[in-house]
C-alpha cells in the first residue's frame, strides 16, 4: 500500500478509500481473555516499564494505573510515545462491562503522539513524525469488505484499546498501516480528537452527504453528537442540536460552537421548533441519531422532513421499538454509521489543517495520565465535551 501519508491533507473523499495489502497485517485475535505476556510485552527486547490505564478483567470496574512493560515495535510496526488521548463513551462503556473487550487491555483509541521507534520493515515513517493512528488493530485483509477499503465492515476488524492496547499510556504499538501524519496545522490536541471527528465525517460525508442550506438535526450532545454539529456546521448546513435537561452544560456547549439551535426537549416541543424551521417541508433534511436512546429514535422519525435522512449513529443496549411504516410511507432514508475508513481520517486531518473545523472548543480539558481514573470520574458526570489524558 502506498503510504503516501504526507498526503493526508490532499486526499479527496472520493477515491480516498483504501485497498488492505494483506501482508502488512496482523493477525486478528480470537475474542477470548488473553494472557498479558501476549497482550503486551510480546516484542520485548529491552524492557522497560511504562504508566498505563488498564481495565484488568471483566466486570464492572476494575480499571487502575499500573506500570507496565513498554512495548517494542515488531516487524511493520511502529512504537508512538502518547501526546495526548481522548477518553471516549466506549471507553467508559468498558469500564461498565457493557461493550465487548478482550481484558487485560490498556485502553484509549483516540490517540497521537510522535514516533518513537519503528520495527523492522518500516521504512516509511520516522522517529520523531507527529502522527495518530486508527482504532483498527487487526483486520483479516482479504475479505470483500477489505478489499474494497470499507475495513470498518470486516468480521475480523479488532480495535486499539478495546481488543489491543491502546493508548492511554506512554507508548503504544501500532501497525505501520494504521498511521497518519499529523498535518502542521493540527496539534497534539486536536490530533487525538481526529478519531471522533473521523467518525463524524463518516456518518456525514461518506454515508451521507450534507449539503449547504440543509436543516441538520443531531439528537444527543454527547461528544460524538457535537463534533457531528462541527461537521455539518462546516459543510454550510443549519445545525440543531437537542437533548435532555441531563445535557444542560452540552448544551450550552452547542451554542458556543455557533449551532442554529440547541434545543432542550423535556421543556420544548422540538418537532414543532423543527417545524418552525422547515415550514415548507415540516422536517430536518438529516437527522443524526446520536444518543443511542429510543425516545431519541422516536423523536428522528418525528422530526425528519418525508425523503429526509436518518443517519443511524448511536448504540443501543437493547432493541428498540420503531414505527417502520414511516420509512415506506415518508419514504425515508435511514442509513447506519458505524467508526470509520482510512478516508475518513485523512478528510478529518484536512478539515482541521485548513481551519475548516476547529475542535478545541470541544477539548474541555487536558489531565495528566496520572489522574486518569479521576479523568473518567469526570468524563462520566456528563458536563464536558472531550476529556484528553497525556503522559506528563
Ligand atoms: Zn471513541
Ligand atoms: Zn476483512
Amino acid at each position: 500500500m502506498p503510504l503516501s501519508r504526507g498526503a493526508s491533507s490532499t486526499h479527496n473523499m472520493a477515491g480516498a478509500k483504501k485497498g488492505i495489502q494483506t501482508s502488512a497485517l496482523h493477525r486478528a485475535r480470537p475474542d477470548t481473555e488473553t494472557p498479558w505476556r501476549l497482550n503486551c510485552a510480546s516484542h520485548s527486547g529491552r524492557l522497560g516499564s511504562m504508566r498505563a490505564l488498564v481495565k484488568q478483567k471483566k466486570g464492572p470496574g476494575h480499571l487502575a494505573l499500573v506500570d507496565v512493560p513498554t512495548p517494542e515495535p515488531g516487524e511493520g510496526e511502529v512504537q508512538i510515545a502518547i501526546r495526548a488521548a481522548g477518553i471516549c463513551g466506549t471507553d467508559i462503556h468498558i469500564v461498565h462491562d457493557t461493550f465487548p473487550y478482550v481484558p487485560p487491555v490498556i485502553l484509549g483509541h483516540e490517540f497521537c503522539g510522535e514516533i518513537s521507534a519503528v520495527g523492522s520493515g518500516v521504512d516509511e515513517l520516522k522517529a520523531g513524525e507527529r502522527v495518530m493512528a486508527e482504532t483498527t488493530a487487526t483486520l483479516c485483509g482479504t475479505c470483500p469488505f477489505c478489499l474494497s477499503g470499507d475495513t470498518n465492515r470486516c468480521a475480523a476488524r479488532t480495535a486499539y484499546g478495546v481488543h489491543v492496547n491502546g493508548g492511554f499510556a506512554e507508548h503504544v504499538v501500532v501497525r505501520k498501516d494504521a498511521v497518519h501524519r499529523l498535518p502542521p496545522g493540527v496539534d497534539f490536541h486536536a490530533g487525538a480528537a481526529t478519531e471522533p471527528l473521523a467518525v463524524c465525517v463518516h456518518a456525514l460525508l461518506e454515508r451521507t452527504q450534507v449539503t449547504p442550506g440543509q436543516l441538520v438535526l443531531i439528537l444527543g450532545p454527547g461528544p460524538i453528537g457535537l463534533f457531528a454539529a462541527l461537521v455539518a456546521k462546516a459543510h454550510g448546513a443549519v445545525v440543531v442540536v437537542a437533548g435532555t435537561a441531563r445535557d444542560a452544560e452540552r448544551l450550552k456547549l452547542a451554542d458556543t460552537i455557533g449551532v442554529a439551535r440547541a434545543i432542550e426537549v423535556e421543556s420544548t416541543d422540538l418537532a414543532g421548533e423543527i417545524k418552525t424551521l422547515a415550514p415548507e417541508t415540516g422536517g430536518a433534511d438529516i437527522t443524526v441519531e446520536a444518543a443511542g436512546a429510543a425516545a431519541s429514535v422516536a423523536a428522528a422519525y418525528a422530526c425528519t422532513r418525508k425523503g429526509g435522512t436518518i443517519v443511524q449513529l448511536g448504540l443501543f443496549e437493547g432493541a428498540v421499538q420503531v414505527d417502520y411504516s414511516q420509512i415506506a410511507v415518508r419514504e425515508l432514508n435511514v442509513i447506519g454509521s458505524f467508526a470509520h475508513i482510512w478516508s475518513s481520517f485523512d478528510t478529518a486531518l484536512r478539515l482541521m489543517d485548513d481551519g475548516t473545523i476547529d475542535v478545541a472548543p470541544l477539548i474541555s480539558a487536558v489531565l495528566p495520565l496520572d489522574e486518569g481514573l479521576e479523568a473518567f470520574a469526570r468524563a462520566e458526570a456528563g458536563a464536558d465535551a472531550k476529556i484528553l489524558l497525556a503522559p506528563s
